[in-house]
């Protein structure tokens, strides 16, 4: 999909809407309250006649479109801009490219990534690597203008060889946190956890040869010996997802508040797992329209 293509295929509401009632009802349009059989009224809504009061909705109804004032033209737009742009977009370049004013611009951007915060993340498995980074920390000053240092926030990766990237926010690096992490993320069909020489590591893997769920399935590499690459043991597949998530940090984020980091990584996340997926936007569309309103009211809060 490029923008040319949207323009072409989505010029109206009415456009726009077909999309959105295809992904969310693939098999027609039912009632939202009881599933029941529904009849149009008008071009937008639709009327339950099982219902109490003939309940009335539309396909933005209950969704993170809801209660939005933006034509849908214009968030289809947002949508791709946001999908297109490799290493994120700030609510400032979405308000300079849409025209649109800046409270807009933050609200769309904070929306799409919170339907993207909501996708399904399965178990990764084959060879599997973890590390830990550092990102963030405002430059802050006190009263007489000095730098004071804040804190970093705690970054930890996973990735799946070929396959699919986590990140997420850390409180601590303790291994009790860390095996959470482990448990939640890597299935215990694993072949092989990759992580550097840390000794976080093999107190939350539980990797012990003769018993837990990943034995004998760790394996380190020796950083601190300046040694990287050892055949196939290395984290540098997911050290090349960290250094992504660093630029567009730097390039298009500028300050990221330890709040905001967390939608960050899943729109990073988001993106990332389905850099080989030529249905990208509808499938962004399709979480948005589909998403638990109730935990997306949960991600916004
Ligand atoms: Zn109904």
């Amino acid at each position: 999909m490029t923008l040319p293509d949207i323009i072409r295929l989505f010029p109206t509401d009415a456009s726009c809407r077909e999309l959105l009632e295809r992904l969310r009802w693939p098999k027609g349009v039912r009632c939202i309250r009881c599933g029941g059989s529904v009849s149009p009224l008008g071009s937008r809504l639709y009327q339950c006649s099982a219902c109490p009061k003939q309940y009335q909705f539309a396909v933005t109804t209950g969704t993170i479109f809801a209660d939005t004032h933006l034509d849908l033209e214009k968030w289809f737009l947002a949508v791709l801009l946001l999908c297109e742009a490799r290493k994120g977009m700030s609510a400032q370049q979405l308000q300079r490219t849409l025209g649109v004013a800046y409270k807009t611009a933050w609200y769309l951007c904070h929306r799409i990534r919170a339907a993207m915060a909501t996708a399904e993340r399965p178990a990764l498995t084959g060879v599997v690597e973890m590390d830990e980074t550092y990102v963030g920390g405002r430059e802050k000053s006190d009263k007489r203008g000095r730098p004071v240092n804040s804190k970093k926030e705690i970054v930890i990766g996973i990735r799946q060889g070929g396959g699919d990237l986590r990140f997420f926010k850390a409180e601590d690096v303790k291994s009790g946190t860390i095996e959470k992490y482990v448990k939640d993320n890597i299935s215990t069909e694993v072949e092989v956890i990759m992580t550097d020489d840390s000794a976080i590591y093999p107190k939350a893997i539980n990797a012990h040869p003769l018993m837990g769920d990943y034995r004998g399935k760790h394996k380190t590499i020796n950083h601190s010996s300046g040694q990287y690459v050892d055949g196939l043991i290395h984290t540098n597949t997911v050290e090349n997802s960290f250094s992504l998530l660093k630029r567009g940090i730097i390039g298009s984020w500028h300050k990221v508040s330890a709040k905001h980091l967390m939608r960050y990584l899943a729109e990073m996340e988001f993106r990332f797992n389905r850099r080989h997926r030529s249905d990208l936007f509808v499938d962004t569309l399709r979480h948005m329209v589909t998403a638990n309103p109730l935990s997306f009211a949960q991600l916004v809060k």
